[in-house]
């Protein structure tokens, strides 16, 4: 099996742990033996995170995906920001924020479920009031953990280990933009993201009554 950073391979790694006995879970309680939290932090493209949601809604895979209020790509505060949060709750996903430290305040479009974006050590796995953090003790610790940050397993890309049950539970973070645009690099795939956002941008210029005849 090719390791590619891509939906092909999403789909493998969800039958993978399916095959290995795991229930899709949330973060709603402290993670019980059998679980996977499957999560997505959305840093760059609502797109690509409604892209993958469609395919997990697919494969009966669900899934917290972490939007961002603060982010510099995108806008959820919008008309296609609406719309995002409205299909990944149709789909059966979670919505968990996805805060800029230390901004941790939280509205009723998001399940009372946080992650830190681009997180310091200092106070990455710190509890935070009235909401859980996906990194504090209980549902993170390195054993039952794996990023694919950056087009890089930090331990391997766990399809294996799931598809034989090696881990107690795990939480599984995946970032859609990697997965959802073609690219054998970073830089590659970032490429490919504007590409598609340049025709996304062409059509929201046209719905917006510009002229671009
Ligand atoms: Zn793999
Ligand atoms: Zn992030």
């Amino acid at each position: 099996m090719s390791c590619r950073f891509d939906l092909a391979h999403l789909r493998e790694l969800v039958e993978a742990a399916r095959a290995g006995g795991y229930r899709f879970a949330f973060f709603d309680s402290t993670p019980r033996p059998g679980d996977l939290l499957l999560r997505h932090d959305v840093d760059l493209s609502l797109e690509a995170a409604l892209a993958m949601a469609e395919l997990e809604a697919e494969l009966d895979a669900p899934a917290t995906y972490f939007l961002m209020t603060r982010s510099e790509f995108y806008n959820l505060d919008s008309p296609s920001g609406d719309a995002a949060i409205e299909r990944l709750r149709r789909l059966g996903h979670r919505v968990g924020l996805h805060a800029v430290y230390p901004d941790s305040a939280r509205d009723a479009r998001f399940d009372p479920v946080l992650a830190w974006h681009n997180p310091d050590p200092d106070y990455v796995t710190a509890p935070v009031e009235g909401l859980v953090n996906a990194m504090q003790p209980g549902f993170f610790d390195p054993d039952h953990y794996r990023s694919d940050s950056n087009q890089r397993w930090r331990h391997g890309c766990p399809h294996e280990g799931l598809a034989g049950h090696e881990f107690d539970w795990l939480q599984l973070l995946i970032h859609p933009e990697i997965w959802v645009y073609p690219g054998e690099t970073m830089r590659e795939t970032m490429l490919a993201m504007l590409d598609a956002e340049r025709g996304l941008r062409l059509e929201q210029l046209e719905a917006d009554r510009i002229d671009l005849s």
